[in-house]
């Protein structure tokens, strides 16, 4: 299928093309024509699918065709972070760039004035994040009561953020008969409650970008001290190869430690997360995209939504304990359609996380064992891919170690697979995953073969969402899950065969 079979008008053609853009992604497909005819839409899908140009070029479309005399909001786009409203905000720009179509982006953490000025040019379309959207709206300068199109971005991660109730505040304000659009990674009890509400008769679309995401990822583990982490940074990084790297860390603070390890020893980097200034944010932000900075350090809030071109690696600094995470994370190295490599440093205490994420992605990620910083600690079995959900570790069946060996389910009996203090020739660099790992099929040996990855939504058993917030430590996230374990979602937990 081409962009012409989908029906768009020459201004949105020629954009589309300029962009370098030759067919359209599985949820473009999908959406446009739907959109088109202006029914509503249920998306389960991410960044990273296309679905901006999903969304935005029919909406383009239908101002166009169906221009006012006068100017005044008619679509209204609600994002959680800002980072995600420029996003948003610049594809409507580009997209729209040869019709007469305006728009506005709005979000929090700057000055009001610029963007109340803005808001006098009466945009067509408006970006915006919650909060701010609320502050302006009080104040009386923004106007909804003629909002003919309403999208909500990111529902999940704005429900995750504590914005649900000004998002029903916002809607309250819109006029009901509209269309609406609503988008989401995960859909959880409260989104798919939402959705009921809002939404008339949705066409639903979900696409598993995951799936071919995490296939065409190279990726590998590295088994290592808390400790030795600022090291084996370090020491990857001295692979020229490592060209445009995101590093992940768990906090805010995790991040600012990075950057300074890094700035110590000459390595450019800089960190984008929640405590940062708008104004640091987008110098970071154009640096690393301009390639003056070749690490950029995020958490996962502050980097959910980035669009970067041509990151050669993700590295996991931690990793995430919640493993929808780990792949939004490495889904950053494979932008539409590319395929990249993804590092993840695992310490002793996030070897239950690992048994998470290789359960979601329903593959074993190979293990890199080469390198001078290797953990002590014996390399893990390898993980029962049929468990079900989440287990966590103190509820996992401990068998001795021998045994889970003697019964082939140890990662080190595997006579290829290299065991910790086997490997003899810690340097040069290697940091490459097939030069030591195996791919995820081999390592299926209990009989599955690369299997696709679930939606997201069954991925948890009882929908719901991680609630963490950006800089929770690990204790606090613990505690959350601990806590809403307690009240009574049994989480379907199966011992380990
Ligand atoms: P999104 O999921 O909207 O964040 O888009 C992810 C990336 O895919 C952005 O860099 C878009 O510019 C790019 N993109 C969107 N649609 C297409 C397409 N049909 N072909 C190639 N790239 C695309």
């Amino acid at each position: 299928m081409q962009f012409e079979d989908l029906k768009l008008i020459d201004p949105l053609l020629r954009a589309v093309n300029a962009e370098g853009y030759t067919t359209p992604t599985p949820i473009q497909q999908q959406s446009i024509p739907h959109i088109l005819e202006g029914r509503d839409m249920l998306g389960c899908a991410q960044t990273g699918t296309g679905k901006t140009a999903a969304f935005a070029l029919p909406i383009i479309q239908r101002l166009t065709n169906d221009p006012r005399q006068q100017r005044f909001i008619r679509v209204l786009v609600l994002s959680p972070t800002r980072e995600l409203a420029t996003q948003i905000g610049e594809s409507f720009r580009t997209y729209g760039k040869h019709t007469a179509i305006k728009q506005v982006t709005i979000f929090g953490g700057v000055g009001q004035n610029p963007q109340v000025d803005a808001l006098r040019r009466n945009p067509d379309v408006l970006v915006a994040t919650p909060g701010r959207l609320l502050d302006l709206m009080n104040q009386g300068y923004v106007r909804l009561e003629r909002v003919e199109v309403l999208v909500l971005d990111e529902a999940d991660r704005m429900l995750d953020m504590g914005f649900i109730h000004d998002v029903r505040r916002v809607i309250a304000a819109v006029p009901r008969q509209r269309q609406t659009l609503l988008f989401s990674a995960t859909m959880p009890k409260e989104i798919q409650e939402l959705a009921d509400n809002i939404l008339n008769n949705p066409v639903k679309v979900a696409v598993t970008p995951v799936a071919s995401t995490v296939e065409t990822i190279q990726q590998a583990i590295y088994f290592v001290e808390k400790k030795e982490k600022p090291g084996l940074l370090q020491y990857l990084l001295s692979d020229r190869r490592i060209s445009r790297v995101l590093v992940f860390t768990r906090t805010k603070h995790g991040a600012n430690k990075v950057v300074q390890q890094l700035d110590r020893i000459g390595i450019g980097a800089a960190a984008i997360h929640g405590n940062k200034s708008q104004t640091a944010r987008e110098k970071a932000l154009s640096d690393f995209k301009a390639g003056r900075t070749r690490v950029l350090v995020a958490t996962d809030i502050a980097a959910r939504g980035l669009d970067v071109e041509n990151i050669s690696h993700i590295i996991n600094y931690d990793l995430p304990n919640e493993p929808e995470t780990y792949v939004h994370r490495i889904g950053r190295t494979a932008r539409a359609g590319a395929s990249g490599i993804a590092f993840s440093f695992c310490d002793t205490e996030e070897r239950e996380y690992l048994v998470d994420i290789e359960r979601l992605i329903r593959l074993h990620i190979p293990v890199t064992a080469d390198h001078p910083f290797a953990s002590p600690i014996p390399v893990p079995p390898l993980t029962n891919l049929d468990g079900h959900g989440y287990r966590p570790a103190h509820l996992q069946p401990r068998r001795p170690q021998q045994q889970q060996q003697r019964n082939g389910q140890g990662r080190s009996n595997n006579n290829s697979y290299p065991r910790q203090g086997e490997v003899k020739r810690p340097s040069p660099p290697a940091p490459l995953p097939q030069s030591e790992g195996r791919n995820s099929s081999q390592w299926n040996n209990d009989g599955r073969n690369a299997p696709s990855y679930p939606q997201a939504a069954s991925a948890r058993p009882n929908g719901q969402s991680n609630g963490a917030t950006e800089g929770d430590s690990v204790g606090q996230q613990q505690k959350r899950r601990r806590r809403r374990r307690r009240g009574g979602a049994s989480q379907g937990i199966k011992p380990t065969a």
